[in-house]
This record gives structure tokens, C-alpha cells and sequence, in this order.
């Protein structure tokens, strides 16, 4: 750690109704297995050449750290539309804030740090495979340039975790501008703690919301925002086929980032229907579900916000998620098939798009960066991702026809080449499909990090051709498809 760094903590200035101090308890025998140097350099924090055994106990609250307050912050949420009042950080701590060197703060939090009077049944830790996987997609949604926290290190350990079996405990260092979820309001609306909820919100405000200040209403309008944020970020996920998996109102950040990586997935075949999370009998969080139940999580946080906004002003909020979230997922869809001006004829372009692909199981990434390099490739390769050829065939002469009525700035006809390196800079050719992630983790559970270290370089440029790393490309084997991810992590 340098002597550069700027480190502080508004958090933990707030009163105790907010937290409990809580040391973070050791891990045996830590073996680093990631460190985010990028990252890390944006704080002038050390990087991988300078974790010496001292510094990573520093770093993952082994050792003395003058800059750490560890604390287990007090929260509540909906988990799959039940209310819970017991939760909290229950095996992570946020240790301080560091300021990069654009000047943003950012929360430094130590997921798997041990018990806190939070954990409930819980024994605190984080296993080694969980905290890959969480690693991993947050800096692979990051490359995409997808709202998300970030991931500054993973240690591995001695320490044995019983879970389905005896796995590693692991430590993942998350960091993030606040880990302030729906749930935070949730826990003092509910508990009717109505000076706290009203402090939070003026703290949320005061961080991350300054520009509402000088609003007639600033709260109604930090909500506003929270509903803008919140639709925007669904909008990605959905068209960059993420499914997340628990949507619970304590995994929703309060800033509208991808927060808490759990059983997530990302598509392969598209499969609106799309179920991810092992233990989701029901389908809630399905990936197609996911606008829906954002809706659904912003209801219970405007409920929370009730005695702050007026009930019609939250109504209000709330009415404009799906125009805002249909504007968001089209402008990006719009951008990832190269069709930026609005025309008639369009709306049913798109149906049948997403109709061919259901229809015929279609690869969802493979699919648009193979429209992606017409130009180069021509329509064999789109066509042959398709079962039904013809169909494919007849769609692709429609879309290649309106193709030639998009124009540049300069009001010339785009050409292809144009129009598909564009494209090429939002569909990615790599994504973090679950099979690379799960090999990554037996090798890592082997001892041998070095896969984890490949695809956290890999997926910070997802759009790039990397020729020396074309097995990455390839559509998952048969093996590889669906795979559910239990929640024990
Ligand atoms: P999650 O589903 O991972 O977002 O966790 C839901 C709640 O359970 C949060 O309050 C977590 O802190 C807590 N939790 C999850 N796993 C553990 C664990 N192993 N020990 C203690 N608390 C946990
Ligand atoms: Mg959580």
C-alpha cells in the first residue's frame, strides 16, 4: 500500500444504528490468486510485483492496517419476494474508501472476512470457487462496460469451509463507489427508525446524488434517478445476456451497478426462460424476468422511501422505469446491429430477430458478432449458427437491405465496413461463459491459478480479436450449456 493513497470513511461516521465494528477473522496459509493491477494503479495502490507475504495479510485483514475500520454494515431486503429483517453484511466488511486518481471515492469492502453478528446460520466465509466466479464476471461486465463493482483481489487459503463438501475459504477485495443497497432503507423503514432512514437518504444523496440538491423535491428526485439508474443497467444485462440469478432487494445497489455475483449466467443459447440460479424453482429470476422484477425491487424500496416522497411522485417514478427501460435496452440493441436511425419497419425487423433466434436456440453472443463481421466474413458463418437456414437467409436479406439505408454524419451512405467495425466495439467475442469459469475453478482448486489470471486479462477487452486466444471463442461444448449454479458459495 502507498503512502499516496487517500483513504477515508464516511460509513463508518455514521451513527451505530448503521453497522457493528467487526475485526476480520484470519485465513490459514493465503495464497494470492488474482490481483487487479489495472485497477489497483488507478489508486497508486501496490500491484502484483509488490504483494509480498506481509503486504497481502495487510490487504486481506491479516495484518496491522492503519487505514481499515472494518465494519459489517446493517441492512434487510426481499429475498425472493419474502421479507427478511436478519440480514446484513454477514461475511463481508467494509474496511475504508479510497479516492483514485480521477478523485472518485470507492468503498473497499473484504468479502469472506469471518462471522459478524449478521452471518445467522452462516459461518462467514466465502469459498474459493464462488469468489472466481465473482471476481471473474465483475471485471468481465466491467470490459463490457456494463455498471458493475469491481475486483481488486482474491486470496485463496488453508482453511477448510464446509459446504456441499470441504472447499477452500477465499477472500475477494470488492470495490465499488458504495455498497448502499435497496435493503439499507428497507431495514430502517421497517424497524421505523425514521431519523436514520431519513439520514441515509440524505447521506446517499449527499454522496452520489449531489446534482438533486438544488431540485424543488430532492428526494422525489434521487428516486428518480434511482429508477433511471436501475432500468439502464437492466437494459445491459438483458442485451448482453446476463441473467443475475438473486435478484433480492438486498443484491440491489442503490446506484444502479451489478452487485453481489452469485449462481449469475450468461447465455448461451437463447433461451428467454433462462433460469440460472439452481434453487430457483419458480423462475423468478429467469432472465427474461429481470425488467420485471427490477420493477418489482423498486416498488419495495419506493414503499421504504414513503415517509421521504410523496405517495404520487413515487407512483409517478415508478410508471416511467418501463419507457426508460425500453429506451435503454433499444438504444443498445439499435447499436448492436448496426441500426441507429429510428424507421418504419423496424420494430418487426427485431421481432423476428429475437423470434429466429428462440426458435432455433441460436448462440446469443456467437449471433451478433458473427453480424458483426459481414464485412469481413460475409452471411455463411451467421447462417450457419442457425438450424433453420432458409429462415436464416431470408431474415439477413431484410436486414442487409435496410442496412443500406443507414447514413454517416456526413450524410453518406454507411458503408459495411463502418457499420460493422462499430458493431464490433458492443459484441464482444469473449464472454465469461460458465464452462470457461468452471474450468478455471477446478484447475484453481488444483492449485493452479494461472487460468484464472488468463481470462481476467482476456475479458477486460472482450471486443478485441486476441488471435493467441481463439479456444476462448469457441460456443461451449454440449456439456457446458445450462449449467446451474447452486446458491451455496
Ligand atoms: P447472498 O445471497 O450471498 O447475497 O447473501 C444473503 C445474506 O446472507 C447476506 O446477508 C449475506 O451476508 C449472508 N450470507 C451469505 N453467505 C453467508 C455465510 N457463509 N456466512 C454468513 N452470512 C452469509
Ligand atoms: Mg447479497
Amino acid at each position: 500500500m502507498s503512502s499516496k493513497v487517500q483513504f477515508s470513511h464516511r460509513f463508518a461516521e455514521l451513527p451505530q444504528a448503521f453497522y457493528t465494528p467487526v475485526d476480520p477473522q484470519p485465513l490459514d496459509n493465503l495464497k494470492l490468486v488474482v490481483w487487479n493491477d489495472d485497477l489497483a494503479e488507478q489508486f497508486a495502490f501496490s500491484t502484483t510485483s509488490q504483494m509480498t507475504e506481509d503486504n497481502i495479510a495487510a490487504w486481506f485483514g491479516m495484518g496491522e492496517n492503519e487505514n481499515f475500520q472494518p465494519l459489517a454494515m446493517k441492512y434487510a431486503g426481499h429475498q425472493f419476494g419474502a421479507y427478511n429483517p436478519e440480514l446484513g453484511d454477514g461475511r463481508g466488511l467494509l474496511l475504508c474508501e479510497a479516492t483514485n486518481t480521477e478523485g472518485e471515492v470507492f468503498d473497499i469492502h473484504l468479502k469472506g472476512a469471518g462471522l459478524t453478528p449478521y452471518s445467522r446460520m452462516g459461518d462467514g466465509r466465502a469459498v474459493l470457487r464462488s469468489s472466481i466466479r465473482e471476481y471473474l464476471c465483475s471485471e468481465a461486465l466491467a470490459g463490457l462496460g456494463i455498471p458493475t463493482t469491481r475486483a481488486l483481489g482474491l486470496v485463496d487459503s488453508e482453511t477448510p469451509v464446509y459446504r456441499e463438501q470441504v472447499e477452500s475459504g477465499a477472500m475477494l477485495l470488492r470495490l465499488a463507489r458504495t455498497h448502499i443497497r435497496f435493503g439499507h432503507f428497507e431495514h430502517f423503514f421497517y424497524t421505523n427508525q425514521m431519523a436514520e432512514l431519513k439520514l441515509l437518504a440524505d447521506k446517499v444523496i449527499e454522496w452520489h446524488f449531489p446534482h438533486v440538491v438544488s431540485e424543488t423535491n430532492p428526494y422525489a428526485a434521487f428516486f428518480n434517478c434511482v429508477v433511471d439508474q436501475t432500468a439502464e443497467m437492466i437494459a445491459y444485462w438483458q442485451a448482453y445476456g446476463f441473467a443475475h440469478g438473486v435478484m433480492n432487494t438486498d443484491n440491489m445497489s442503490i446506484i444502479g451497478q451489478t452487485f453481489d455475483f452469485g449462481p449469475f449466467g450468461f447465455l448461451d443459447d437463447y433461451e428467454p426462460g433462462y433460469i440460472c440460479n439452481h434453487s430457483d424453482y419458480q423462475g423468478r429470476y429467469a432472465y427474461d424476468q429481470q425488467p420485471r422484477v427490477a420493477l418489482w425491487n423498486l416498488s419495495a424500496l419506493a414503499h421504504s422511501l414513503s415517509p421521504l416522497i410523496d405517495k404520487s411522485l413515487l407512483e409517478a417514478a415508478l410508471g416511467q422505469f418501463e419507457t426508460q427501460y425500453s429506451h435503454y435496452f433499444s438504444q443498445l440493441m439499435r447499436e448492436k446491429v448496426g441500426l441507429l436511425s429510428k424507421q418504419d419497419g423496424d420494430s418487426e425487423l427485431f421481432n423476428d430477430m429475437f423470434d429466429l433466434l428462440k426458435a432455433n436456440r441460436v448462440d446469443f453472443t456467437r449471433f451478433f458478432r458473427q453480424l458483426s463481421e459481414l464485412d469481413k466474413l460475409g452471411r455463411e458463418p451467421v447462417v450457419d449458427l442457425v438450424l433453420d437456414r432458409e429462415s436464416a437467409s431470408a431474415w439477413l436479406e431484410r436486414y442487409q437491405l435496410r442496412c443500406q439505408t443507414e447514413f454517416n454524419d456526413s450524410g453518406e451512405a454507411k458503408s459495411d465496413l463502418e457499420r460493422c467495425a462499430a458493431m464490433r466495439k458492443v459484441n464482444p467475442k469473449y464472454i465469461l461463459r460458465n464452462y470457461l469459469a468452471q474450468q478455471a475453478i477446478e484447475k484453481a482448486q488444483q492449485g493452479d491459478y494461472g487460468m484464472v489470471r488468463e481470462l481476467a486479462e482476456l475479458l477486460k477487452h472482450p471486443f478485441d480479436d486476441q488471435p493467441d486466444k481463439e479456444a476462448y471463442a469457441k460456443l461451449p461444448p454440449e456439456w457446458g450449456k445450462k449449467m446451474e449454479i447452486s446458491c451455496s458459495s
